[in-house]
């Protein structure tokens, strides 16, 4: 076989979903906000690896480069609407047009089949059945908690369910734990146990 006949191996991201929120986790699609943001949206292909990851859709959206840009244009409408939420001030009217613009289309169709759900759908679909999710977040007559990930590089937003509220991670491996072990080693240092 020649390489031009080879099959192609789509490389597709390893999406990750610990937001509790549809919403908020596309807003996690951009990781690292502050520091070195790492765009996980770069093509189209991730953007339909995110909706069957996320469970949007059971098929394939097979996004187009103006799905990606749409979809990236919501994540960041969606961020600042969390964003604000966070800091206590009132959402962005122009964030909020476009998250209702996205909502106000035809979502994704659920099916109930005898193996489960099948959910099909165009890349909008999927767009607005995610603007649909923050509809919902950010109308809740009780605003959940919502938080940012407590290691300063993550930024990752969630909504914090926990018992009393005491989450500080967006995830334990991701997060906490290396948060954890930084500290540790750094009350080690101080205490001149370094290397024993
Ligand atoms: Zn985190």
């Amino acid at each position: 076989m020649s390489p031009a006949t080879l099959p192609v191996k789509m490389v597709t991201v390893a999406h990750v979903f610990v937001s509790g929120n549809l919403a908020l986790d596309l807003v996690g699609t951009l990781k690292w906000r502050t520091t070195a943001p790492e765009e996980l949206l770069a093509v189209p292909e991730d953007l339909d690896a995110w909706c069957t990851q996320a469970g949007v859709t059971t098929e394939p959206v097979r996004a187009t480069e103006g799905d990606l840009a749409d979809a990236r244009r919501l994540r960041e409408a969606l961020h600042s609407l969390a964003r604000a939420r966070l800091d206590g001030r009132e959402a962005d009217a122009g964030a909020v047009d476009v998250v209702n613009a996205a909502a106000a289309r035809e979502p994704v169709r659920p099916r109930l089949t005898p193996h489960g759900a099948v959910r099909t759908g165009s890349a909008p679909a999927a767009l607005s059945t995610t603007a649909r999710a923050a509809v919902d977040l950010f109308a809740a007559p009780e605003a959940p908690l919502l938080k940012e990930c407590g290691r300063y590089e993550c930024t990752r937003i969630y909504v914090d369910r926990s018992r009393g509220a005491r989450r500080t991670w967006c995830g334990m491996d991701e997060c906490g734990s290396r948060v954890k072990m930084a500290a540790y080693r750094a009350r080690r240092r101080q205490t001149g146990l370094a290397g024993r």
